[in-house]
């Protein structure tokens, strides 16, 4: 089969991989559409994975065999899958921590998203692969994921639908943000960004006010009760500290570049201002999405798809994506 692989951040290839074998405890999917998250293109940037990775966890397919013990699911089948599954009993599962789990981190799906076909282990197949009804498009199933992590994120922040809430990043996750803020009734809410076409976009879903930092100092978006902060980088973090009102939520939720080291005075903190984040998300926040998007809770999920790619397009999309210009979610088409 075909697959994306991984070698360095500029060494990536289309390429013929074998097959995954699965046992009589797997299932076989053949991939009809995987994202390209924001965690890809950090790994590929930071060669953060070993060379031979086939990145991907974005994956809506077709179930195209099932080992013998598989009952609930039959050949044929549309589902979602996703990647990484807690224990739901250890310290950090007990504490709500799941993506701090070690199971959490083991498991996986094979060889990666970016691929014609995926084993899905046992460990997965209970809780991370739902059947999807005719209702829901392959291109509303494939933010799944992504969503969750949001939704996680906005869960754990604890949102007062009365805040005013500024995203900085007005890029896949930022615009998530706002669509799942708008599904708990909060309306002050502003994005920043230095691209100007991103930020119409998230004026279109409805945000309340947005801002270019290129333009508009920073200053002017202080006091601000939650800063969710979308964009992986030390300067987008500042912003956040600089900006949140005292007592406020600053919640880093990208990655940011391997020893950002950032200052700050920490009488912020002895004021009550809380800084928070989060790490992925489970199975109970992605079958929460599923549902919000079954039933038309998130209106328009799939209008965050700006490109549309062959999978053998990967290194043009990864280019799009990274350029961050007229581009929001990437979704490629094994
Ligand atoms: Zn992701
Ligand atoms: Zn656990």
């Amino acid at each position: 089969m075909k697959a994306v692989v991984f070698y360095s951040s500029y060494h990536i290839k289309y390429e013929d991989v074998p097959t995954p074998d699965i046992t009589d405890n797997d299932i076989l999917v053949k991939v009809t559409i995987c994202g390209l998250c924001g965690t890809d293109i950090y790994k590929i940037q930071q060669e953060s994975v070993q060379p031979g990775s086939v990145l991907g966890h974005e994956v809506v397919g077709l179930i195209e065999e099932k080992g013998k013990n598989i009952h609930n699911f039959n050949v044929g089948e549309r589902v979602f899958v996703s990647h990484h599954v807690p224990c739901f009993s250890c310290k950090f599962c007990k504490k709500g921590t799941f993506s701090l789990c070690s199971l959490f981190q083991k498991t996986n799906i094979e060889p990666g998203g970016f691929a014609e076909f995926i084993k899905v282990p046992k460990e997965l197949v209970r809780n991370n692969v739902i059947s999807l009804p005719d209702s829901l498009s392959d291109e509303e199933a494939v933010l799944i994921e992504p969503f969750a992590c949001a939704w996680r994120n906005i869960k754990r922040i604890q949102i007062d639908p009365e805040d005013i809430i500024t995203i900085i990043g007005a890029g896949p996750s930022g615009i998530m943000h706002l669509m799942l803020l708008k599904t708990i009734g909060a309306e002050n809410i502003r994005l920043v960004d230095i691209v100007d076409s991103r930020l119409e976009f998230a004026l279109q879903l409805g945000a309340k006010d947005v801002l270019n930092i290129k333009k508009v100092k920073a200053h002017k978006l202080k006091g601000s009760d939650v800063v969710i902060v979308s964009a992986g980088s030390k300067e987008a973090v500042q912003y956040a500290l600089d900006i949140v009102r005292v007592g406020g939520k600053v919640s880093v939720f990208a990655q940011t570049p391997d020893d950002t080291q950032i200052s700050f005075d920490p009488n912020m903190i002895y004021r009550e201002t809380v800084i928070l984040g989060t790490y992925s998300s489970t199975p109970i926040e992605q079958k929460e999405i599923f549902d919000m998007l079954s039933s038309g809770k998130i209106k328009d999920a799939s209008s965050i798809i700006s490109h549309r790619l062959p999978l053998k397009d990967f290194k043009k999309g990864l280019k799009v994506a990274t350029e961050a210009n007229n581009s929001c979610k990437i979704a490629f088409y094994p």
